[in-house]
């Protein structure tokens, strides 16, 4: 049976020209490049053209990048920075948990926590944030790109707003980075939460960008990497591939938004002229590829299930256990009720998926939907939100 994985929102395949140039440092250029000897002269030199890659993509001076083990870690460091600083958060109601967990623990601290609500496409509501600024120390975190709806918020405006009321502004770029154009410089962002495994690098990698001048205390202590801001020793195979899968992805990024584009138009034509009912969540803006789609009387569980079977990996917006669905808050933030949400499948094509894979996604969700396509068109006959 053929697969198709159609998952890249949760991760992607590796690049092989990001895995070949890993080697070198696993096998033969292995030294630590804290040392001092000649030996550790490549590895050294590695890290610092990674660095200077990552800083030329996004528009920032390499020593603004820190190296992390990802996108956790860097959400981390920024909510936990802002409660050890005594300020206030400010975050989205649709951000990763990432962002959320720590906001929690920060709040358990005695920290005041603000969630921005979002329309019903996902987007932030700057007017709100205007609302909730004051002259106190706050720390805004909105996200570049949603990860279940792929909605792109208005991210140089919040941080604009955000600076007005000299807060600190940060987004997690994690789902963006590599599928969008981003320069830090014209975001006007503080920091900026990056992962290399959406970008087809390794897993386990990322890095935070943090803007020269700001004073961010570290997370993680201990030895003197990473100019004193994140201790451990660099994993430098996997910053390698990082900064090669990035450059990758950005020189051949019109391409790739053109193909993913092409993509969706397949199976959301198909959807449309087999006239089974859906609603595609999200905004027109929004990172290509990344498609949640809320189909009336079938679970979102039970379609991925079924999709499963016939080789195709989707993913829902509902975490599942035995005891308790709970429903995303993304897209309860977003206004779906609890039928709709529950009906909910995320499909995030990649640059690799080709339009024959897109077709058959497309037909064997009718095939699965079909039997109960009567009554949905019947009850349901202009839900096509396209
Ligand atoms: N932020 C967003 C928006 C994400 O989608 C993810 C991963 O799914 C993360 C943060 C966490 O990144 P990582 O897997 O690198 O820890």
């Amino acid at each position: 049976m053929q697969r198709i994985y159609a998952d890249n929102a949760a991760t992607t395949r590796l690049s092989i020209k990001a895995y070949n140039a890993m080697l070198p440092f696993m096998l033969t250029e292995y030294a630590n490049a804290s040392q001092s000897y000649t030996f550790a002269r490549n590895s050294k030199h590695a890290l610092q053209d990674a660095r200077t890659k990552i800083a030329d993509i996004i528009g920032a001076s390499p020593e603004e990048i820190y190296f992390t083990s990802g996108g956790t870690e860097s959400d981390n460091w920024a909510v936990l920075g802002a409660i050890k600083q005594k300020k206030q958060i400010i975050t989205s109601s649709i951000e990763h948990h990432a962002i959320i967990r720590p906001c929690e623990y920060g709040i358990s601290m005695g920290a005041k926590v603000s969630y921005l609500p979002v329309s019903d496409s996902g987007i932030v509501s700057a007017l709100e944030l205007e609302k909730l600024l004051n002259k106190n120390n706050s720390l805004v975190s909105v996200m570049l790109a949603n990860n279940e709806i792929g909605t792109i918020e208005p991210i140089a405006q919040l941080a604009k707003i955000s600076h007005k009321h000299n807060a600190v502004f940060h987004t997690d770029a994690v789902q963006a980075l590599g599928h969008t154009p981003i320069n830090v410089k014209d975001l006007d962002v503080d920091m900026m939460s990056a992962s290399a495994h959406k970008f087809n690098g390794p897993k386990g990698i990322g890095f935070m960008y943090i803007r020269k001048g700001l004073d961010w205390d570290p997370l993680i202590t201990g030895g003197s990497q990473e100019k004193n801001h994140r201790a451990g020793t660099e994993n430098i195979a996997a910053i390698v591939a990082m900064a090669v899968a990035l450059e990758e992805n950005i020189l051949e990024l019109d391409k790739n938004i053109k193909h993913l584009e092409l993509l969706e138009n397949i199976i959301i034509e198909k959807l449309i002229s087999s006239q089974i009912s859906f609603l595609r969540n999200g905004d027109k803006n929004h990172i290509m590829g990344n498609m949640s789609l809320s189909f009336p009387n079938i679970g979102g569980e039970a379609l991925l299930h079924r999709l499963d079977l016939l080789g195709i990996s989707v993913s829902t917006g509902s975490a599942c256990n035995s005891t308790d669905t709970q429903i995303s808050h993304v897209l309860t933030a977003i206004g779906l009720n609890r039928k709709k949400a529950e009906g909910t499948i995320r499909i995030s094509l990649g640059k690799d998926n080709t339009e024959e894979e897109a077709a058959i996604i497309a037909q064997k969700i009718i095939h699965i939907l079909t039997p109960y396509s009567n009554v949905l068109i019947h009850r349901n006959n202009k839900k096509n939100y396209i």
